[in-house]
């Protein structure tokens, strides 16, 4: 087969965006107006993988029924790796499972409270900001920095969204405040036992390669290797690592909408259909 036949075999199948952020957490987008976007994208399936929350799933599986997307259970936790702070995505987990609900209602509330120290740090150094602001940000969803960052730029407290992080809120920021630590196999053994899959989010972002192989020893399913901040190069890189450990592919486009300005990556980063059931019969047989 030449190589155009198979282009068009690749095109005719379908693709998927496995990271996607709604209104649920730091996303722009309600589940529908989300679906919606990927029916015009021509996207065949997404995952709806907000932070610490599972709340878009239910309606968003049923907007999917209308639109013609197949929307599969996604989710992002956050886990202290050493110093770091890394991104796990969950695909096909049982977004009813009690245990999980439990766990992430406790990590929503340590994230209000974070919020609530993180604004004390800059009222401390004069920057006049409010929880309540912060919170009619994040509406329903589950508190992030993003959420504080955009408060400060409605504000004029920051020149852009990025800017909040540099000079307030990001690592090496002011009013930088740690999250909820929970580690790496502790946020594995959660998605295992609600029947997910784990996969290592963007690490091109964060992770070295011997951390990278650390966290596959410690049982990471598989790697998101198509991501906005990868490189064709990083992107073949992960997808060797995964081939020779075994292991699944994701990938997506981390989209939020709103004031990120990442509307460039909607349906441009995808994986083929494929990947999603490779996913599920590794899970199902
Ligand atoms: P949180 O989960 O509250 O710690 O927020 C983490 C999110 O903040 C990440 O997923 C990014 O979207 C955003 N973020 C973190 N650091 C930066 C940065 N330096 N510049 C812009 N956005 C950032
Ligand atoms: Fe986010
Ligand atoms: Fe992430
Ligand atoms: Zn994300």
């Amino acid at each position: 087969m030449g190589a155009k036949e198979q282009r068009e075999i690749f095109s005719a199948e379908g693709r998927a965006d496995l990271h996607l952020h709604t209104t649920f957490s730091d996303g722009a987008l309600t589940p529908q107006e989300l679906v919606k976007k990927a029916q015009a994208a021509g996207l065949k399936a997404i995952a709806i993988t907000d932070h610490d929350h599972v709340g878009a799933l239910e309606e968003a599986v049923d907007w999917g029924k209308t639109y013609g997307v197949e929307v599969i259970s996604g989710l992002e936790l956050s886990a202290t790796f050493g110093e770091k702070d890394i991104h796990i995505l969950a695909y096909f987990f049982d977004p009813t499972d009690k245990n999980l609900l439990e766990y992430l209602e406790v990590f929503r509330k340590e994230r209000l409270r974070r919020a609530e120290r993180i604004v004390e740090k800059l009222n401390k150094i004069n920057i006049p900001i409010t929880l309540d602001s912060v919170l009619k940000k994040a509406g329903e969803g589950s508190i992030g920095r993003p959420h504080i960052a955009n408060a400060l730029l409605d504000k004029g407290l920051t020149g852009t969204y990025h800017e909040a992080f540099t000079k307030y809120i990001g690592t090496n920021g002011p009013a930088y405040e740690k999250k909820f630590q929970l580690s790496p196999e502790e946020a594995m053994r959660l998605v295992t036992s609600s029947g997910g899959l784990s996969f290592l989010a963007h690490p091109g972002n964060y992770t070295t390669d011997a951390e990278l192989l650390d966290l596959i020893r410690k049982g990471m399913d598989g790697i998101e290797v198509v991501h906005p901040s990868h490189s064709e190069s990083r992107q073949e890189y992960y997808r060797g690592v995964v081939n020779q450990y075994f292991l699944l592919e994701s990938g997506g486009s981390d989209y939020h909408g709103g004031k990120k300005n990442d509307d460039y990556a909607f349906g441009a980063f995808s994986v083929p259909l494929h990947v999603v059931e490779t996913m599920r019969s590794r899970l199902f047989g």
